[in-house]
């Protein structure tokens, strides 16, 4: 048996032949395949605005940066997710503050959110990063009541998501991302993501101001917009001669600190290309899930699994497993490559030099001990998945 990954991408000849096209076009940064994917990304989510960065931990700065974090400012994030999601914080000097889990949906457990905020005067936190972990959509309807009673921004880390969504309380799909509860909501297109570009990000968000800011962020914080430009058009001219409105073709003003977040046209091409298959794979995941599901329901060595849940976008299907080190190097040695998803954030040696420590988030840690990322991809193919459940059961089993 070939090496199985627990996740890969999927080009096609179809991908390859866009992204030649857009190598011998004129643009080879940001250009017209750019636009191009942000409306086809807006409309696949279901949100009015969408801005394509350089990757999904891009996106999330630029987030930090468009809300105007602050030294000082306390974001609430879950402990079990990439370290990029709280990192965002940071890079705006804010305060991390983690809540625990819950431990059946491994998502950010409102309740441990809800503590934190009764606990602390209002205005003591000024926002929230929810993270749709794995692909299971947090129910942002909920978490926007309390972000409002608490006058909290809300950004939604839907990396694992795109096609995931939530049922809300009036019975419809609320999709990842779709900008109805969160101000802003970001995805990657790191190649083990639904959707590859090689590297590469999106903003969604159905804020209009938010929006045009993210936009010059993108680029060095640069404005080019005759209305907008604060010097004199005497400055920008060179001379105080001038004539009409129209500032010198040239001109452009840097009016905030931004940073080069470009994604490339190739880039874009590409994402644009794969997006068009993004049902397609989506629905393949969620077969390879119900296979899961019904291979290890019942089974005494799983402790619990991802399972079959309404919405899930599975970009991991995880299992809690006894005796998971024994689990993860008997796979290895069957050239099966599961991987761990993820050492909680708040016990990586920066975020402990906050003072965090293992005791804080016994249910995130204890999860750590037992969950196992089984291989998940819409190329996996049956006889691959039969292969892999049947060498954890003969792990067990022997
Ligand atoms: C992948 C990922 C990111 C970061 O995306 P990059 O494109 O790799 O920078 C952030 N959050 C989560 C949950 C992710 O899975």
């Amino acid at each position: 048996m070939k090496a199985i990954p627990y996740g890969r991408q999927n080009i096609t000849q179809e991908d390859i032949d866009t992204v030649v096209d857009t190598l011998k076009s004129d643009y080879l940064t940001q250009g017209p395949k750019i636009k191009e994917f942000e409306e086809a990304f807006a409309k696949y989510i279901g949100c009015k605005y969408a801005v394509a960065v350089a990757n999904g931990t891009a996106a999330l700065h630029l987030c930090a940066l468009a809300l105007d974090i602050k030294e000082g400012d306390k974001v609430i994030t879950p402990p079990i997710t990439f370290a990029a999601s709280s990192n965002c914080v940071r890079y705006c000097g804010g305060e991390v503050v983690f809540a625990d889990i819950n431990p059946d949906t491994y998502l950010i457990d409102i309740n441990n959110v809800r503590k934190l905020l009764e606990g602390s005067p209002k205005g003591t936190y000024k926002g929230i990063v929810p993270v749709d972990f794995a692909g299971r959509a947090v129910n942002l309807e909920e978490f926007r009541k309390l972000a409002d009673e608490y006058n909290l921004w809300i950004i939604e880390d839907a990396c694992h998501a795109p096609g995931g969504y939530f049922v809300d309380s009036k019975g419809e799909k609320q999709f990842c991302g779709n900008g109805k509860f969160a101000e802003l909501a970001i995805f990657s297109f790191h190649p083990v993501k639904h959707i590859a570009a090689g590297e590469g990000g999106m903003i969604t968000t159905n804020n209009k101001d938010l929006y045009e800011k993210l936009l010059i962020l993108r680029t060095h914080g640069i404005v080019k917009s005759n209305d907008a430009y604060k010097n004199t058009i005497e400055f920008a001219a060179g001379t105080s001669d001038v004539k009409g409105n129209d500032y010198p073709n040239w001109y452009m003003e840097m009016q905030m600190l931004g940073f080069n977040y470009r994604l490339t046209d190739f880039q874009a091409a590409l994402g644009t290309s794969q997006l068009k298959r993004a049902d397609e794979g989506l629905a393949r995941r969620r077969e390879i899930a119900a296979v899961y599901e019904k291979a290890f329901n019942g089974k005494n060595y799983i402790k619990g699994q991802s399972g079959a849940v309404e919405g899930h976008a599975y970009h991991l299907y995880i299992i809690e497993a006894e005796n998971r080190l024994g689990l993860y190097n008997y796979l290895r040695g069957k050239n099966i490559f599961a991987q761990i998803h993820y050492i909680p954030t708040h016990l990586m040696p920066y975020y402990k030099s906050f003072g965090w420590k293992e005791g804080d988030m016994p249910l995130s840690e204890n999860y750590y001990r037992h969950c196992i990322s089984l291989p998940m991809y819409p190329t996996l193919s049956s006889d691959e998945q039969q292969y892999v459940i049947d060498c954890i059961n003969s792990f067990y089993e022997s």
